[in-house]
C-alpha cells in the first residue's frame, strides 16, 4: 500500500533544512529494557520521555529513521482540541469527561512549549493559529460553534469579523475568522529530532533500521527485529498507519480501526518578509473549517530574512500520489494567495493520517502490558505528546486519564482491506461535495 510512500519524503523541505542528529545504530542483540516502545515518531518519543522521566528503562524501536512517519512531514500545527468536534466526545464519555479531555488537548500545547524550553530544541516554535471560514455560511457555522466552546468549555479565542479578516490574512478566499494564541507552528522534523535526542540524553536506547516483525505476548513480552529481540515488561505499540504496514499480525485488532488517508504539502521559494507579513500579518499558522481542509503557514526566515509558504491540502483516499501533484497543489495555493501565482515551489512531499471511522483518537490497551496509541486523524503534532504522557503515567499505575480515552467507542472500517478504501471515498467524496455546497 505505501510502495509511494517513500517518494513522498524525497522533496520535503523539512529533511531540506534538518537540523544534525547522531547516528542511532540498529538493534543487532538481545537487549532487556523495562518498556519497548515501537515507533520513532512524536507519540512514541513522548512516551520514551516520560517514562525514563519516571525511572524506567527503554528501548525505542524505528523501522525507518527518526521522524519518517508523519511527525516529520507534517504541517507543524499546533492546534487546541481533537480532530473530531467536542460533541463526538460528549456523546461517547458525557459532558464530564469530554471537558477533561478537551483540557488534556490544551495541556498537550503546553506541553510542545515545555520540551522546547526544557531540552532547548531548535524547532522554530511560533505562537498563534488561526481558523477560517470560506463563506458567510460557514461563518455562521463558526460562530455557533465558538458561542457553544466559550460558554461550555471557556474556550478564549479573539474573533475576526468579515470586515477585519482581510487584516489578518490577505486573501480573497476568506470570509472570517478566529485567533487562538495557544496555538502556533513548529519544524515539525526538527522537533521530532530534538525529542530524540531529549530522550537519549535521559537513557532510552534508540535503535533505527530495526523494524518489529514480530512479537510473542506475555507477563514479558519479546518482540523481534530482523537480528535482535528486546524483552520488555511493557510494549507501548506507536506505529501510526504504518504498524500494519510493518507488521501486519503484531496487532489485528487495532488495524481494521484506522484507515490511511494521504495529505501532502509543497513549499515555495524564500520570498520578502514585507510581502509573508502582508499575507498572514499575525504569522500563526492557518487552517480553515472545511471538512477537506487547506492548512498552511510560513517557515521561518532564512537568513536573508526570507521565509517559505508552506501549504498543506488535498487528500488522497488511496495510497496513489495524486497525478501532477505541484501543479495543483500550487494552483490551489494561488486560489487562496494569488499574491504568490508566479512563486516558485521547491518542495513537495506528503505522507499518511490515521483516522479512525469518528476522527476520535483511539488510544488503549491491547492486554495488561501491551499499550497502543493511535488514531490521531490528522491533529497529532500536539496530541501525541500528551498521549506518550498518558501513558507513561498508566505504565506507573495511574491509568485514570489514559482511560478516560480509552472509553471512547472505535468501530471498524467495513470491507477488510480491500473493500474499505472505496467506501471511504465515497464517504469522502460525499464530504468533498458538502464543502463545496458550503
Ligand atoms: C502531511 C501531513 C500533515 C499533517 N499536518 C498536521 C498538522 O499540521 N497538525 C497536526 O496536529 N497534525 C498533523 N498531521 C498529523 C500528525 O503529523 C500525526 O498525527 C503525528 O505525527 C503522528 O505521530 P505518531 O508518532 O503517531 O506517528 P509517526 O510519526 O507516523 O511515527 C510512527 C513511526 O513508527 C514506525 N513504525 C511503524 N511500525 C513499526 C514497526 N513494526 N517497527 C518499528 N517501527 C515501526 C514508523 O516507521 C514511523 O516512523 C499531519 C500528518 C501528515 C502526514
Amino acid at each position: 500500500m505505501f510502495a509511494n510512500d517513500l517518494k513522498l519524503t524525497q522533496n520535503s523541505y523539512y529533511a531540506a533544512s534538518a537540523n544534525a542528529q547522531p547516528n542511532y545504530p540498529t538493534l543487532g542483540e538481545d537487549v532487556e529494557a523495562d518498556v519497548c516502545v515501537v515507533g520513532g515518531g512524536f507519540a512514541g518519543l513522548s512516551a520514551a520521555i516520560e517514562l525514563a522521566d519516571r525511572g524506567y528503562s527503554v528501548v525505542v524501536l524505528e523501522a525507518h529513521h527518526i521522524g519518517f512517519g508523519a511527525s516529520g512531514r507534517n504541517g507543524g500545527q499546533l492546534i487546541a482540541g481533537l480532530a473530531c468536534e467536542q460533541d463526538v466526545i460528549e456523546n461517547a464519555l458525557g459532558f464530564e469527561a469530554a471537558k477533561q479531555v478537551w483540557n488534556m488537548s490544551l495541556e498537550a500545547l503546553d506541553l510542545v512549549r515545555e520540551r522546547v524550553k526544557r531540552f532547548d530544541i531548535q524547532c522554530d516554535l511560533t505562537d498563534g493559529f488561526m481558523g477560517v471560514a470560506v463563506n458567510a455560511k460557514k461563518t455562521a457555522k463558526l460562530n455557533d460553534w465558538l458561542d457553544g466552546m466559550a460558554q461550555r468549555y471557556a474556550y478564549d479565542v479573539q474573533r475576526i469579523a468579515p470586515n477585519d479578516i482581510k487584516t489578518w490574512i490577505n486573501s480573497p478566499r476568506y470570509h472570517s475568522g478566529y485567533f487562538d494564541k495557544t496555538g502556533g507552528h513548529i519544524h515539525p522534523l526538527n522537533y521530532c529530532l530534538g525529542l530524540a535526542n531529549s530522550a537519549k540524553s535521559l537513557g532510552v536506547r534508540i535503535f533505527t533500521n530495526s523494524a518489529v516483525i514480530d512479537m510473542q505476548q506475555g507477563e514479558t513480552a519479546t518482540l523481534h527485529t530482523k537480528r535482535g529481540t528486546v524483552k520488555a515488561k511493557f510494549v507501548v505499540l506507536a506505529g501510526n498507519m504504518y504498524l500494519p504496514e510493518i507488521s501486519p499480525k503484531l496487532a489485528p485488532s487495532l488495524t481494521k480501526r484506522i484507515m490511511p488517508v494521504g495529505t501532502y504539502i509543497i513549499g515555495t521559494e524564500p520570498i520578502d518578509a514585507d510581502l509573508a507579513k502582508e499575507l498572514i500579518a499575525s504569522n500563526a499558522a492557518v487552517c480553515d473549517t472545511n471538512f477537506v481542509l487547506d492548512y498552511f503557514r510560513f517557515s521561518a526566515s532564512n537568513a536573508k530574512n526570507k521565509p517559505r509558504m508552506i501549504y498543506g491540502g488535498r487528500v488522497s483516499y488511496s495510497a496513489m500520489t495524486p497525478f501532477n501533484l505541484t501543479g495543483k497543489m500550487q494552483a490551489r495555493m494561488a486560489e487562496t494567495f494569488p499574491q504568490l501565482a508566479n512563486t516558485k515551489v521547491e518542495y513537495t512531499w506528503g505522507g499518511f493520517v490515521d483516522i479512525t471511522m469518528s476522527r476520535a483518537p483511539d488510544f488503549g490497551r491491547i492486554s495488561n502490558n501491551i499499550y497502543y496509541l493511535q488514531g490521531f486523524s490528522g491533529h497529532g503534532v500536539a496530541l501525541t505528546g500528551l498521549a506518550g504522557k498518558l501513558v507513561a503515567e498508566a505504565i506507573a499505575g495511574q491509568s485514570q486519564r489514559l482511560d478516560v480515552f480509552a472509553k471512547i467507542k472505535h468501530h471498524d472500517f467495513q470491507g477488510g482491506k480491500w473493500l474499505r478504501t472505496p467506501a471511504l471515498v465515497l464517504g469522502m467524496a460525499w464530504y468533498q461535495l458538502r464543502d463545496a455546497l458550503g
